[in-house]
């Protein structure tokens, strides 16, 4: 694995005051290695995990030629271009009992949607447009060759890979790997990341509030998005500022966990107090992103003894906290626990309001989404300071201005993150 220096060096503009989000992230991905351990879990169990192999399917889905449709099965060959054509019913066909006989010459057979083709069939009309007396059948012209009928492994191709290593296992997935029949998958291990919260003025829950004191909301927003993400979130507690008790709760958590998430203790003046510390168990680079919420942050390998640890040092502030988790910290755990897609889909909506923005840095704004007769558009939450938790809350979106945009005037097209699904 590369060292951060190298990485940082390898890096033309590095610029740790002013970095922009995607040099960030590029550099965190040039660090992350995905975990390596592996675990054989049931089906069910492995929703939210990811794959850590392809599957590939030991069989045809479906696993014969089958009717896409209620109707007769009949020989496209005695199909009439020009005009009806009279067929007799010979049997019937339905899913799970097929017809076992062999179609001549004008035959045809009831066949309902999911039964197998009947052996000298090779299309299917739909029973909307046959007239049918007793046995005898009319077909008017029309009809082709071939239709309504699903070819074995139309779905899924035995051999073929149906899903692949790196997927974070959802519904669907777990749908096709039953229609595979596939009762366990290989999946990575779970992630383990140590978090804590730093900070004199932080009190936590349950206990009175003092003068000048502010409850410790970091700690339990960071436990939900990390639980959310799949992490096992080891939950290290309010550290105060004393370098011992950081240090030592540092350590823990290098011991304890893949990576180490902090919130606060990152900002100009309790940076080098944090530096000194970390600098002791490893390598650490103290940014200041262009991003808004969001500026400081930390980003470090550390190790103690044969432990190692990505290290993520959040700003203190709660809304930054959050936006600075999901744009770097999110991704960065993503490729740790070995996902292939690591960003969440981004959508264009229309701005409903003029916006002001500082052109060279990423600006986040929380917004809610509506449906409009020109669109998709977004609304602010109103004023957007950085500590107002609740303009996230109120939010189901986040607007994301890249550093080019100078200005948002009302109508503009901007990017927009849907905050639900975000996990
Ligand atoms: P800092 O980054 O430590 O300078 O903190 C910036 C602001 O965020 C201050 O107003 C802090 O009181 C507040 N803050 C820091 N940590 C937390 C926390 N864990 N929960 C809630 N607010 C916090
Ligand atoms: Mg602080």
């Amino acid at each position: 694995m590369r060292s951060l220096d190298e990485v940082l060096r390898a890096m033309p503009d590095y610029r740790p005051e002013g970095l922009r989000v995607e040099q960030a992230r590029s550099i965190i991905g040039a660090l992350v290695q995905p975990v390596r351990e592996t675990e054989r879990l049931a089906l069910r169990s492995a929703l939210g995990r990811v794959l850590a192999e392809d599957i590939v399917s030991p069989i045809d889905v479906p696993g014969h030629d089958s009717a896409a449709m209620d109707g007769w099965a009949l020989r496209g060959c005695d199909l009439s271009e020009t005009g009806d054509t009279e067929l007799s019913e010979i049997g019937a066909a339905f899913a799970g009992r097929p017809f076992t006989g062999e179609l001549g010459p004008h035959e045809c057979v009831r066949i309902m949607t999911g039964a197998v083709m009947p052996r000298g069939s090779d299309t299917v009309v739909m029973q909307e447009v046959v007239r049918a007396n007793g046995s005898q059948i009319v077909v008017p012209a029309g009809q082709h060759i071939g239709m309504h009928r699903r070819a074995a492994g139309d779905d899924v191709a035995r051999g073929e890979a149906a899903l692949h290593q790196g997927l974070v296992i959802g519904p669907a997935a777990i749908g096709l790997a039953a229609s595979l029949g596939v009762a366990q998958v290989n999946v990575r291990r779970t992630l383990r990341v140590a978090f804590f919260s730093t900070g004199d003025e932080l009190t936590p829950l349950g206990e009175p509030l003092r003068p000048g004191q502010v409850y410790d909301s970091n700690r339990h927003a960071l436990w939900a998005m990390l639980t959310r993400l799949g992490c096992e979130a080891i939950d290290l507690g309010v550290v105060a500022d004393e370098p011992h008790l950081l240090q030592a709760a540092l350590t823990e958590g290098i011991v304890r966990a893949d990576a180490v998430v902090t919130t606060g203790g990152a900002s100009e003046g309790e940076a080098d107090f944090t530096r000194q510390i970390a600098a002791r168990l490893g390598e650490v680079a103290f940014w200041k992103l262009a991003l808004r919420p969001g500026r400081p942050f930390a980003f470090g390998d550390l190790r103690v003894g044969d432990n190692t640890a990505l290290f993520f040092g959040l700003p203190g502030n709660p809304v930054a906290a959050m936006v600075a988790f999901y744009r770097l910290v999110r991704p960065a755990l993503l490729v740790l626990a070995g996902a292939s897609q690591t960003d969440v889909p981004m959508l264009r909506a229309r701005c409903l309001e003029g916006v002001p923005k500082r052109l060279g840095r990423e600006e986040v704004l929380r917004a809610v989404l509506e449906r409009g007769s020109g669109g998709p558009g977004v609304r602010l939450t109103g004023p957007q300071g950085s500590g107002r938790v609740s303009s996230m809350c109120e939010a189901d979106c986040l607007v994301v201005l890249p550093p080019e945009v100078a200005e948002v005037r009302a109508g503009d097209p901007v990017d927009v993150i849907l905050l639900e699904g975000l996990a």
